[in-house]
């Protein structure tokens, strides 16, 4: 291991940075079993390392002696951010070819000033239409007809190459498409509506009367699938595959089943996600229903206007549950208030007790299992059940009888 694997896979981000700095090799793969650094800051769990290694020129496709990219290797140890950072990285210069005119070009396909802005978006984590447009609408540079046009067209060709070329890239090929399409979307609210983005923004979030639920964002991202070019894309198909059954309201939604192919994401339950934009770890509740979560202020305001619709029909469920959550535990206190009175009771029999676990012995360890029919295969013997210690005392009794009698041998 070189003192940069060292340091990346004890997380030591300073060290990491101090040796990059200095020239250590970041695609250095002389360790004996193909580690690369950017695998064992995958593996540290590091989000700062992962970054660094990347933006220091990490390949990511490199594969170690039992087949695994890095990508492969943190997910594999359930380091599913650093999987995100990795699928989600665009190196700058690949855009940045795009801003220097090729070939008979009179001019870049992409302008110089826009290539920070689209790179900002290219490699985001959070693929919500809602906060594409958001990032799309703060910046007066990109949020034009003209601008939008040549940032689609790009995408575009990025989409192309990663198909095209010989390590094709599926993953990449749907965002940039993705990407593209959304953009496209701005370009026409531009064009035809008088509140612009914030139009689009609206209609995203518009959520149907029956249920909140936002019909309009759904079979948006859905439409983006199905205009993905490469039919024969494995990742399109299982894409499709996930939502074409699922019924409009339902889950999974198309943008949870996007967003795990793309990001890696797996599930949405140890994180919060903001209503709004879908950003992770929003915490602030709606204060009068308390079912819906967001960033700040900001994405509350920009959702409102939809959300006050539903926001008293979630209150009285949200009521409801913890009415129901409180009956329950209170339910629950009754029974462990009977059990251990019943425990107490000196009359209730030893028969009882082992009633109330019924199954207690019948889970048994997979592993275990076969130890044992091995076992009783080599013995030449039937397999027999294990006996069960229904009666802990009687075993503990037996068990100093038997003591007893040995002193008296020994004594003897
Ligand atoms: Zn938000
Ligand atoms: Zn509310």
């Amino acid at each position: 291991m070189t003192p940069l694997m060292h340091a990346a896979y004890k997380a030591k981000a300073d060290m990491c940075r101090l040796l990059l700095r200095h020239g250590a090799d970041v695609n250095c793969n002389e360790h004996e079993h193909g580690y690369t650094a950017l695998m064992f800051a995958g593996l540290s769990g590091s989000k700062e390392i992962t970054w660094m290694m990347l933006e220091a020129g990490a390949e990511t496709d490199v594969v170690n002696s039992v087949g695994r990219t890095a990508a492969q290797m943190a997910a594999f140890v359930g380091q599913h951010d650093c999987v995100t950072i990795i699928n989600n990285f665009f190196p700058r210069e690949r855009l940045d070819y795009y801003t220097k005119p090729q070939g008979l070009d009179k001019e870049p396909k992409l302008p110089v000033k826009l290539a920070g802005p689209l790179h900002k978006i290219i490699t985001t984590t959070n693929l919500h239409p809602v906060k594409i447009v958001l990032l799309v609408k703060e910046n007066p540079l990109l949020a034009e007809v003209e601008a939008l046009l040549k940032c689609y067209r790009v995408l575009d060709l990025i989409c192309e190459k990663c198909m095209k070329q010989r390590d094709m890239n599926e993953v990449l090929a749907i965002k940039m498409h993705y990407i593209s399409c959304i953009f496209q979307k701005c370009i026409n609210f531009l064009k035809e509506r008088e509140d612009k983005l914030d139009g689009l923004i609206k209609s995203l979030l518009k959520g149907r009367d029956t249920d909140g639920f936002p019909v309009y964002q759904e079979k948006l991202i859905r439409e983006c699938i199905r205009k993905f070019p490469y039919c024969e894309a494995t990742l399109l198909q299982q894409l499709v595959r996930s939502i074409a059954p699922v019924e409009i309201g339902s889950d999974p939604t198309a943008f949870s089943v996007l967003t795990q192919a793309i990001t890696g994401q797996v599930g949405f339950v140890d994180a919060e996600f903001c209503t709004t934009c879908g950003e992770k770890g929003a915490d602030k509740r709606c204060s009068v229903c308390k079912m819906v979560i967001y960033c700040d202020q900001n994405c509350q305001k920009i959702h409102w206007f939809t959300h006050k619709k539903v926001c008293k029909t979630l209150k009285e469920a949200h009521e409801k549950q913890e009415l129901e959550a409180a009956k329950e535990k209170r339910r629950q206190e009754k029974k462990q208030e009977r059990d251990e009175a019943q425990a107490a009771d000196p009359s209730s029999t030893n028969e009882e007790q082992s009633d109330l676990h019924p199954g207690a012995t019948k889970e048994v360890d997979p592993n275990q299992a076969v130890e044992r029919t091995e076992e009783n295969v080599l013995n030449n013997e039937p397999a027999a059940p294990q006996p069960r210690l229904d009666n802990p005392s009687e075993s503990e009794t037996s068990l100093a009888d038997i003591a007893v009698q040995k002193v008296q041998e020994s004594e003897e």
